[in-house]
């Protein structure tokens, strides 16, 4: 019998095992609108002579990371943070573009917190927590406050006040910006902020230095094992909490619209110590990157979903109309989602603008090479507002969008298409942010966060900057109450060991010295991800990706070719690592794949859809969060679930028609 010959004849079940149930216990049992102020009285202080006692390693300078830092560094811990970057501001969030969400009304169009609370279970497509998403909706008012004192320059209106605009999936205007550099402009901020900290003696930044293992004593997780990646030198650091905030993992596609280094060893690693891993099957695909243009390519580059506001995306009605766009007239174009989403239009949420998209090019309607690609057009925007309006909200992104292309965006119509963008998977967390490591806080894009099945757009940055400037900083210390905890050294046998894991693994890619490069193994892993573990999924695709990805990692550890040596930059062993963890990851995410038999958000499980072949969710079977737990090396994971209760919004099937 072949490989796939086995996996075609066993049961989904044989993948993992089944666990017990899991529930947050840490949400107060009091009405939602409560539940927040509720847990910070409940939570227990620090005083501030204590803070002083008491050490907090955070993994991550990015909005959640740094905000992080910042926030427990002023309040008095002692901080010692990590990044992987020269600089803790050339983080991945500095590439956000759009905006972030909050529920100011400044509009006064009918926003509210309760309305960007439902906005966000609804987009997720239920398949959130509610108590979390309900404080994210109602922290979100004081963000905006926070970076405003800052400095952070966001967009104003005539009026003198701060201006808004649309993003998917909702009806009103609650996203503030700072033209197409959002996330850029709030990681300046909350990059002083902890450069205030960092003179202040509170906060000790080590750049260029990448964590390879969490170090967990007792039980709680006490540390952490480094590599310095000048010198290769293998670290440990020792503190009373560890906080991940390490981003996302999309790059498991190797191709994505994420930095280049972003990558999931943090939060890999930690799983593998027992954090449990959250929904890791759950990945963003943006519906408005520019297309991919070659065999070549290695990123790919996103055209803001600010853009849907003046934008109009069409494709021509017929396939075989190969016309210029600009010669083709009205009645020949099909603004497909204006015509099957009259409500939303151009804003439908991400998942469903997404999939519509895929459709259109499925049919053969697709424009540009290769098919893949649907027009976002604005030539009724210029003609409307004018082209110096246009330039003034959008300017530096036609720009990037020309560089790349060599068009004009203001004379032809941009051409996008769906790549992967962000992952709603990460560790889980309780309420707290703590994972099911005692002392293991995660927060930002490294968590299973707020977003369930479906990230709305602006929320990602809204999150990480609630996460650090206001949630962590009033759960931790109900942790850190029970601080200081007993010293632990170098030579605790737990830290030994990790340590020596570390070494191990490094010496053993360096040993390999077989003929491919990472890069070929990454290209290969990511275009199976993509094609069976995208945005369409079916049973047979994900049984044939599960058993091509095991053969494919048996390979790259006996073929892969990592050049130079471990005490110097390379670059080489860096990636190696990184993409061997992405092989144990893509295996985790097309087993929660596999089993979750529902099409919800932007997964589409072809064996699961309503007659009009629209996503048919399965309330009954799936409304759970799957918190996968390590089983042990070439062991079949654990599957515990947490089920998901919907007390304030009525589960149904989402409609944006
Ligand atoms: C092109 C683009 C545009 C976007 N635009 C928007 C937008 O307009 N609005 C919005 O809300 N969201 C947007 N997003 C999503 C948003 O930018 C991210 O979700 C968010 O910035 C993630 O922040 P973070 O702090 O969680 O992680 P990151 O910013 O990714 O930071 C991760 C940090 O962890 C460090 N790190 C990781 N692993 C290790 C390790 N092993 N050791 C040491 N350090 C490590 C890195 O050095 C880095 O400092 C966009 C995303 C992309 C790709």
């Amino acid at each position: 019998m072949t490989n796939s010959e086995l996996f075609d004849s066993l049961d989904a079940n044989s993948f993992y095992i089944d666990g017990a149930d899991i529930a947050d216990t840490k949400a107060p049992q009091v009405p939602i609108e409560r539940r927040w102020e509720e847990r910070r009285f409940r939570a227990r202080l620090v005083n501030p002579a204590n803070r002083r006692k008491l050490d907090v390693i955070i993994v991550g300078t990015g909005l959640a990371g740094s905000s992080a830092a910042a926030t427990l560094g002023e309040a008095g811990y002692n901080v010692t943070c990590f990044c992987y970057q020269d600089s803790p501001r050339r983080a991945h969030s500095i590439a956000a573009q759009g905006g972030i969400n909050a529920a100011k009304n400044y509009r006064n169009d009918g926003d509210s917190i309760y309305r960007l609370f439902y906005d966000t279970v609804k987009g997720g497509d239920f398949r959130a927590r509610e108590s979390n998403v309900y404080r994210l909706a109602e922290v979100s008012v004081e963000i905006i406050d926070q970076c405003v004192a800052q400095g952070v320059p966001f967009a104003r209106e005539y009026g003198g006040l701060l201006d808004n605009r649309s993003f998917g999936g909702v009806q009103v205007s609650r996203t503030f910006y700072a033209r197409g550099q959002t996330g850029q402009q709030l990681l300046i901020g909350a990059y002083q902020a902890v450069e205030r900290q960092i003179a202040a003696g509170t906060v000790e930044m080590h750049t260029r230095h990448e964590m390879l293992e969490l170090i967990v004593v007792d039980g709680r997780a006490r540390g952490v094992v480094i590599r310095d990646m000048v010198t290769g030198a293998i670290e440990t650091h020792f503190a009373d909490a560890v906080v991940l905030a390490t981003g996302g993992y999309g790059n498991v596609f190797f191709l994505s619209t994420n930095a280049m280094g972003c990558n999931v060893t943090a939060t890999w690693r930690a799983y593998r110590k027992g954090a449990y891993f959250a929904n890791p099957c759950y990945t963003q695909i943006h519906p408005t990157c520019i297309p991919v243009s070659g065999d070549y390519q290695s990123k790919l580059t996103l055209m803001s979903e600010s853009l849907r506001n003046d934008g109009r995306i069409w494709v021509p009605k017929s396939g075989e109309d190969k016309r210029d766009p600009r010669q083709i007239p009205e009645e020949d174009r099909d603004y497909y989602l204006e015509r099957i989403y009259p409500s939303f239009g151009n804003l439908v949420p991400r998942d469903i603008a997404s999939r519509a998209a895929k459709n259109v090019c499925d049919e053969g309607r697709g424009v540009g090479p290769g098919g893949l690609g649907v027009y976002l057009d604005f030539a009724d925007a210029i003609e409307r507002l004018s082209r110096q309006t246009v330039e003034a909200k959008y300017g530096n992104l036609f720009s990037m969008y020309a560089q790349i292309t060599g068009e004009d965006p203001y004379e032809v119509p941009m051409r996008i298409y769906p790549a992967v963008h962000y992952t709603m998977g990460g560790l889980w967390v309780d309420y707290d942010l703590q994972s099911s490591i005692p002392g293991l806080y995660v927060t930002g894009e490294a968590n299973f966060s707020d977003h369930g099945a479906n990230r709305l757009g602006a929320s990602a940055l809204m999150q990480g900057l609630a996460d650090g400037y206001f949630v962590l900083p009033n759960t931790i210390n109900d942790y850190l109450a029970d601080g200081p905890f007993p010293d632990v050294d170098a030579s605790h046998p737990a830290v030994v060991e990790a340590a020596e894991a570390v070494r191990a693994r490094i010496d053993r890619l360096l040993s390999v010295d077989g003929s491919r490069t990472v890069d070929s193994f990454h290209r290969e892993l990511g275009r199976l991800m993509w094609d069976y573990c995208g945005m369409e999924r079916s049973e047979e695709g994900l049984r044939k990706a599960l058993t091509r990805i095991r053969e494919l990692k048996k390979e790259f550890w006996s073929d892969v070719r990592v050049l130079g040596m471990n005490e110097e930059l390379n670059q080489a062993l860096e990636r190696a690592g990184r993409v061997a963890d992405f092989f144990e990851l893509g295996e985790l995410m097309c087993i929660d794949a596999l089993v979750r038999r529902e099409s919800c958000g932007g997964h589409f499980r072809v064996e699961s859809q309503t007659p009009d072949g629209e996503a048919l969710r399965d309330d009954e079977e799936f409304a759970y969060v799957s918190a996968w737990e390590f089983g042990g090396e070439d062991k079949r994971p654990i599957l515990h679930k947490e089920p998901l209760l919907y007390e304030y919004v009525e589960m149904k099937q989402r409609s944006y028609k």
